[in-house]
């Protein structure tokens, strides 16, 4: 049995077996919260890339999951979400300190990884194609076919939840996956795939790579023998990897950053809104993709809401991860860094700094709770992503206006909607530019609800049955039939 961590530097997971690096690299992981180092982990080099390729392509042609009969590959992914809930606990106390979350969240991310797993283990099964009516004579149906090696690449906010989202499906649907690991963070992703080992997934199909970012994850995306692309992370390596996508011409899901808004009525149920402000701005330290960082309010409430929103983030608890605070560090230097950077110049702009505003003593990469008020919203810091816990709050005359400020970004990840008039809220909701709206509860929904953005934020969708789909081809099959004599 393979426990993580273990000692000495196999943190790959190449080909069946847990390897070190093979260039000689290292990536040093360090508690974001404390600012004390955790662990050394093997970079992965062009060696492991190849031979997880290659043995992900054996995979693909000894049919080892394609062909493997769908209620055991049911089975097998029940297994695997067992043995992801079996190790919940210490490796969510892994994750915890390597990424500054709270124990909770990370304790829940293992949780959520294994529903993916149950989720598309009932659907393991039912993966049915259509038979298409041509009239006498012809017999025409459609398959769903696996792409073959889908090569994914994940971010350091939900290392775990985020790798379990988009491989379960390609599982599920037969494919063999190779994983790129976040550099920041990768000892949880590697503790999820100890679980997958255990769980008994056929040598090669699942390859985790852990390294340096631009290098190995280019080098991934770019090989010709990668049949399908899944990014999650930020526009600019989106873009990049899509130019690598251009040149092979692999079909590829980009899930990538947003701006979202909420908009709040003139009779929003205000202690409503302030639980989803909680959640909404300072989950994970705001370094959430879908995360509220707008907050579009009615006029006539606006000051009152500000104030709320100012007290709420004043109270928050602040802390380590393994405390459960409200409010946790940033995963770096660099990151806290970039936020800090970020609200400053939004102040010398001329935003108002209602609360929060600058990082706080270490140790530890804490930035304060951060509420910037009559945000002008051509502003850079009411277009651009912050990914830390800073909500920008800006005033709204009518629907219409609110409605042409939450679609002024060029992201559309989420919206939300606060009223309790449930015809405003669907009329909203209909003319929101956002792959999901969530209405009067901030993150409502779950493993089974479709997410995903339209413009900068991405295309493709990822969770629920949708997501499938973005892990087979449809191949037609139309048939002449004999017609006799
Ligand atoms: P990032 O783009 O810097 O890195 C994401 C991953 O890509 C990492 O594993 C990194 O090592 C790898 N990478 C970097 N350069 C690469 C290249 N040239 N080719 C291939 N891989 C490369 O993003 P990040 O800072 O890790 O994550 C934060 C961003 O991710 C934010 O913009 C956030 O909104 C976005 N995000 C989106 C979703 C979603 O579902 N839409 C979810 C989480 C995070």
């Amino acid at each position: 049995m393979t426990t993580f961590p273990r000692a000495g530097l196999a943190q790959n997971f190449v080909a069946g077996h847990w390897a070190e690096g093979d260039e000689g690299g290292v990536v040093a992981i360090e508690d974001p919260g404390t600012q004390e180092h955790l662990a050394n982990c093997a970079c992965a080099g062009e060696a492991s890339v190849a031979r997880a390729l290659d043995a992900a392509r054996a995979g693909v042609e000894r049919g080892s999951l394609a062909d493997m009969p769908p209620a055991e590959r049911a089975a097998l992914m029940h297994r695997i979400a067992a043995e992801i809930r079996a190790i919940a606990g210490e490796a969510g106390e892994m994750l915890c300190r390597e990424s500054g979350k709270t124990l909770e969240a990370a304790q829940g991310e293992f949780e959520e990884a294994a529903q993916y797993f149950a989720y598309y283990g009932g659907v393991a099964d039912k993966i049915e194609g259509k038979s298409i009516p041509l009239g006498p004579g012809y017999l025409d149906y459609t398959l769903y076919e696996p792409y073959g090696v889908s090569a994914q690449v994940v971010p350091w906010n939900f290392p775990v939840a985020l790798a379990a989202r988009s491989l379960a499906p390609a599982l599920a649907a037969g494919n063999s996956v190779v994983v790129k690991s976040p550099e920041l963070d990768p000892i949880g992703l590697a503790m999820l795939g100890s679980a997958l080992e255990r769980a008994g997934v056929p040598e090669g199909c699942v390859s985790l790579l852990c390294g340096i970012g631009a290098e190995l994850g280019a080098r991934l995306v770019a090989s010709s023998e990668v049949d399908q692309i899944v990014f999650t992370g930020s526009v600019p390596t989106g873009q990049s990897i899509l130019h690598a996508a251009a040149e092979t011409v692999t079909p590829s899901v980009m899930e990538l950053g947003g701006k979202s808004a909420a908009v709040a009525f003139e009779d929003a149920d205000l202690d409503g809104l302030m639980a989803s402000v909680k959640n909404g701005v300072y989950f994970n330290a705001g370094q959430v993709c879908s995360a509220m960082s707008r907050l579009l309010v009615h006029r006539s409430i606006y000051a009152q809401a500000v104030e709320r929103a100012v007290a709420l983030s004043q109270g928050l608890s602040i802390g380590h991860g393994l405390d459960n605070p409200d409010l946790t560090p940033l995963i770096s230097a660099q990151q806290l860094t970039r936020v800090e950077e970020r609200v400053q110049a939004a102040a010398q702009e001329g935003v108002r700094v209602a609360c929060g505003g600058t990082r706080l003593p270490g140790p530890g990469y804490f930035m304060a709770p951060t509420v910037l008020a009559e945000v002008d919203p051509a502003s850079r810091i009411a277009q651009e992503e912050v990914f830390g816990p800073v909500l920008c709050m800006i005033p709204f005359d009518s629907e219409t206006e609110a409605i042409e400020l939450a679609n002024a970004p060029d992201f559309g990840l989420v919206a939300g909607v606060f009223t309790q008039d449930l015809s405003r809220a669907h009329r909203v909701a209909a003319k929101l530019r956002a792959g999901q709206v969530f209405v009067n509860e901030w993150f409502a929904g779950g493993v089974a609800t479709p997410f995903g953005g339209v413009g900068r934020s991405g295309f493709g969708r990822e969770k629920g049955l949708e997501a499938l789909y973005n892990y087979v081809r449809t191949k037609n099959v139309a048939v002449a039939l004999n017609r006799g004599s």
